[in-house]
């Protein structure tokens, strides 16, 4: 293990300059943790606003990490490293934002008298139970203070430490609403190996689902990304709204993959160098801009939707649901970035 204050490892632009003396890089040497490195730092608020324009069904969001190790090539997150001054593409994958004081910085933003309890989302912009969960544990101190101010809240991940975490979830579950979901959209393993480097087995996810509901906890599937012409068939769909349903999903909600710029252009140079024969069906499908083509998402969704009907799950979200736009979270002093 190696820590040092970053502006002895680091040039000007790096993470040191937006964080000042009490940020520390953190490398481990352990197979474990191989080409990552922690950059730890003493957040100044964690509790974000999500921007009222956006579509997204929740209004605050807690994020202890910023940039994510599970390295899904298609990540909309991408783009909040550059809020950084880091790459949106290697860079987001192997360096990570710890933010030490979350849960205790968490614990005091909600006995504010101004805050009024409203549901907190997490996972949404950052997975909170990717590897540097493992070393950190920042989520047992969240939990715990959502525990103990009763606060609803709703957790998305592909990890499966979050069942590390279940008899937390559980004290909550007894005192608030709590919902989580795992996110899994393919079962084809080479394709989930290359596209989702990063991240357990999508069976694993999906076991995660079923200890979870199984111990009480809701836990429903994001059938996400559902990627054009790799994981759209109707075979595949119903190979996986069918595993969803052994899981015991409370829902599954598809979405189709979202192609913002940060994200966009790392996932057009994975397709060129693995599928470079649908790179011009991409483009045409995505000429309009980030979004799939409409009439095509509302194909595919009706698939799911109606293949959930016939697999008796219920259905939360009768629409597709854009995922939330990366936040250039506010506790963060930016540089020269606006
Ligand atoms: S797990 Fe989520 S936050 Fe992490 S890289 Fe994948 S899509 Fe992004």
């Amino acid at each position: 293990m190696r820590w040092q204050r970053l502006q002895l490892v680091d040039g000007p632009e790096a993470p040191a300059a937006l964080f000042g003396a009490d940020a520390i890089a953190d490398t481990v040497d352990s197979p474990e943790f191989a080409g990552l490195t922690f950059y730890v730092i003493h957040a100044k608020s964690i509790i974000n606003r999500v921007p009222a324009e956006s579509r997204v069904p929740f209004r605050y969001t807690v994020n202890p990490y910023r940039g994510c190790s599970h390295a899904c090539t298609y990540c909309f997150a991408r783009k909040t490293h550059e809020y950084l001054n880091l790459g949106t593409g290697a860079d987001f994958d192997s360096k990570v934002i710890v933010k030490a004081n979350a849960g205790r910085l968490l614990r005091r933003e909600l006995a504010k008298p101004s805050w009024r309890g409203e549901a907190i989302a997490m996972g949404t912009n950052v997975d909170c139970y990717q590897r540097a969960e493992g070393r950190y544990r920042l989520m047992p101190a969240i939990i715990e203070a959502l525990r103990d101010a009763a606060n609803p809240f709703s957790i998305l991940t592909k990890g499966t430490l979050i069942l590390r975490d279940l008899e937390l979830l559980r004290q909550a579950a007894s005192v608030t609403q709590v919902s989580t979901a795992v996110s899994v959209s393919m079962n084809n393993l080479p394709l989930w190996r290359s596209i989702e480097p990063g991240t357990p087995r999508p069976g694993a996810r999906l076991a995660v689902c079923e200890k979870l509901n199984a111990a009480g906890i809701e836990c429903s599937v994001l059938l996400a990304p559902i990627l054009p012409f790799l994981t759209d068939s109707p075979e595949q769909l119903r190979t996986m709204v069918s595993a969803c349903a052994d899981a015991g999903a409370t829902a599954v909600t598809p979405i189709v993959l979202h192609l913002r710029s940060g994200a966009r252009e790392w996932f057009l140079k994975w397709l060129w160098r693995e599928y470079p024969g649908l790179v011009a069906d991409y483009q045409l499908l995505y000429s309009g801009g980030s979004y799939a083509d409409k009439e095509y998402q509302a194909h595919v969704s009706g698939m799911v939707n109606d293949l959930a009907a016939e697999y008796g799950i219920p259905q939360r979200v009768h629409r597709p649901q854009p995922p939330p736009r990366p936040e250039p979270e506010v506790e963060i002093p930016q540089p020269t970035l606006f």
